[in-house]
Parts: structure tokens; C-alpha cells; sequence
């Protein structure tokens, strides 16, 4: 029997992906110079399809790093010189901030508790604010931000800029990039991917930033800073030999996601939502642990009553793999990974497994 894994990252490979790996193979993308002609083609491409995809206009970059974790330190390094707010709402958000206090710079932070999210528009940034941090999608607990809030605090601080991590939203996500300045995910996720390839998406505001500071004489860190990776993404080119493996895949993968749709694919990603939390909201024991407003559509957290490693267990019998909360809350949750890689006849064998 083969398993399918709803985890919610690593996750189920999209579908596409074992024939695209044969075809890199048959090809020799794995063998390609990082300088040579043929990865140039190969990276427009992976651009110009995460570019009609994403909807990223011309205003911003794409940058690979190694992974998101990567992503919120060069964000951090490179765009901040003092004073950073964090929005904590979870296990992800509190390491963005943690980065930010590794990093030295004056780190503060707003806390709400676990399963909900944040009511943007109550809170007051301080004036010295010059980068807030936030967690479009916390899979840690399950919690989504709806993205009006998020235009509505970048409508109240306009001079100040937004990083946003997308890792386990994107590409469900529909982000207006004209207020946000640095967003970033990586491809295990959302995409169906192997792991190992980060994307960041950087405004031109972020990268005079990341001079300003470099002018000044403030470290903004070496081969991956912002201004290395914008001199190498003007060519299509990396500084390092990076994951040509992974680039080229990510370019095939958001290339198939375009000819099925995006719009397709989030109406998808809904109908699964709602199947879902239907069945656990009507469930006699177990509920969804996050309210309706704030509650995620592709990392799904049901409170299961301490009964996790038994649901998780019994499950993986059948061959499906969920996961269990995050950290301290691993008995209590179940987590449901809900990404285009799912079809909506799996979830539903799913949850009939389940009953
Ligand atoms: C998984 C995850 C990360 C970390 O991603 P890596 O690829 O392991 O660096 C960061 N943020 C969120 C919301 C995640 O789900």
C-alpha cells in the first residue's frame, strides 16, 4: 500500500513531480554549470512561472536561499538596523523573533495565544518601527491571517515594512505584493516539493535598505546578502551552485499549476477546508481548535483530546500520514496538511478512515 501524507510539511509530492525528476535525470539538469546557458533558460523559466503564478509583479525580486529559516535571517540582516516588531502567534513566529534577538537587533514582540491570530488593527507600532515580522500562516497552531487585516496595517504604517512568511500558505495564498515588501516560503510545503530550496521575494525599498546599511557599515551578511543576490538574479544566476535540481522542479511544478489554474487550485484547496472542518465540527469528540475567522485553510489543527498518537497511529495503518501538534501540544492536535498535492477524493478516504 502506498501512504499518502497529509503531513503538513514535508508532504505529499505533487503529482507531477516523479516524471518531472525521470525527465531532470534523462536531461542531465543535475550535471548543469550554474554558469552555463542552458541553466539561465532553465532558471527564466522557473521565474517567469512562479512570477504568473504568485502574481509577483516587476517591482520585486526572487532570490533563493537554502531554506524559510534562511529566509527570515537575510530578511532581519538585511533591512533592519535597530528596531524590529514581531508578531508571535506560534512555534515559527517566535523563531523569526528569536532570529532577530540572535541577530543582536532590538526585538520586540506581540503575543496573542495559541489558535488565534491578531487583531492588526488594535495594535500600535512604535514610531522607531523599521521592519514587522509576521506569519501569514502559523502550522504550528493552525491559524491563518486574513490578508485585509494585513493591507489594513500596512494602510497605518505606510513608511514601515512588511516581511511576510508564506511557507505554508503560498501559492494558496492571493498577496497583494503592492504592500508587502519581503515575503518568503519554501517548497516542501504548499508545492509539493522535496525539500531543500527557499524563495524570497524582495521589493526595491528592501534592497536600498540593505545598502543603506551596508553603506553605513553595518554587517548585512556575505554570499546571500541582498545585494549579492540581486547582482546574480539579474543574470538568472546564483553566487553558489545552489539546488539546480530544485529550481528546475519548482519551475515545472508552478508551470503545471498554471495550466490547471490557480484559481482552480484555491477553489480546490476550499472545497477540502470545508469537507474537513464540516466533519470535525460535526464530530462528537473532537473540534477544530482555531475560530472560524482566524482558521487555516491548508494546515488544518483539530483538537483531539489528548487522543493524537492513537489517531495518528491508526491512521498510518491505513496509509495515511498526519501529523501530530507541534511541540508541547503534540498529544493534543492532530494536523492536516491541505495542499494542492491532496485531491479531494483522498480527503475524503480520509476522513472515512477516520470514522
Ligand atoms: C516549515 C515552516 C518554516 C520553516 O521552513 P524551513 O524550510 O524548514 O526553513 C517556517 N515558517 C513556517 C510557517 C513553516 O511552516
Amino acid at each position: 500500500m502506498k501512504n499518502i501524507y497529509f503531513t503538513v510539511g514535508p508532504s505529499q509530492l505533487y503529482p507531477t513531480v516523479p516524471n518531472h525528476i525521470a525527465n531532470a535525470v534523462r536531461d542531465g539538469i543535475p550535471s548543469l554549470s550554474h554558469r552555463s546557458e542552458a541553466f539561465v533558460k532553465m532558471n527564466q523559466e522557473t521565474h517567469s512561472n512562479l512570477r504568473k503564478l504568485l502574481g509577483i509583479p516587476d517591482t520585486h525580486h526572487i532570490f533563493y536561499t537554502g531554506s524559510a529559516l534562511e529566509a527570515m535571517e537575510r530578511t532581519v540582516q538585511n533591512t533592519v538596523h535597530k528596531h524590529v516588531l514581531h508578531f508571535v502567534n506560534g512555534s515559527f513566529s517566535r523563531e523569526f523573533y528569536n532570529i532577530s534577538v540572535d541577530l543582536k537587533k532590538q526585538a520586540i514582540r506581540e503575543d496573542v495565544p495559541n489558535g488565534v491570530g491578531f487583531n492588526f488593527g488594535s495594535i500600535k507600532i512604535p514610531k522607531k518601527t523599521e521592519l514587522i515580522c509576521f506569519v501569514h500562516n502559523e502550522t504550528s497552531t493552525g491559524v491563518m491571517q486574513p490578508l485585509d487585516d494585513v493591507a489594513a496595517l500596512k494602510r497605518s504604517n505606510p513608511n514601515v515594512m512588511l516581511a511576510m512568511d508564506m511557507v505554508s500558505s503560498a501559492p494558496y495564498a492571493k498577496v497583494d505584493f503592492s504592500i508587502i515588501d519581503i515575503a518568503f516560503f519554501s517548497v516542501q510545503k504548499g508545492f509539493g516539493l522535496p525539500a531543500g530550496l527557499g524563495v524570497v521575494i524582495v521589493n526595491e525599498k528592501a534592497l536600498a535598505k540593505a545598502k543603506w546599511l551596508d553603506e553605513k557599515g553595518i554587517s548585512i551578511g556575505s554570499y546571500h546578502n541582498f545585494l549579492k543576490l540581486a547582482e546574480f538574479e539579474a543574470k538568472f544566476q546564483t553566487r553558489e551552485t545552489p539546488n539546480v535540481l530544485a529550481i528546475y522542479l519548482l519551475g515545472k511544478v508552478a508551470g503545471d499549476m498554471l495550466e490547471k489554474g490557480i484559481e482552480n487550485i484555491r477553489k480546490e484547496i476550499n472545497q477540502k477546508a470545508d469537507l474537513i472542518n464540516t466533519y470535525f465540527t460535526n464530530h462528537k469528540e473532537f473540534k477544530p481548535n482555531v475560530e472560524e475567522k482566524f482558521r487555516s485553510k491548508t494546515t488544518i489543527v483539530i483538537d483531539v483530546k489528548g487522543k493524537s498518537e492513537n489517531v495518528v497511529s491508526k491512521l498510518a495503518k491505513h496509509g495515511f500520514i498526519i501529523a501530530p501538534g507541534y511541540g508541547k501540544r503534540k498529544d493534543l492536535h492532530i494536523r492536516i496538511g491541505n495542499f494542492p498535492a491532496h485531491r479531494v477524493s483522498d480527503v475524503k478516504k480520509l476522513l472515512h478512515a477516520i470514522s
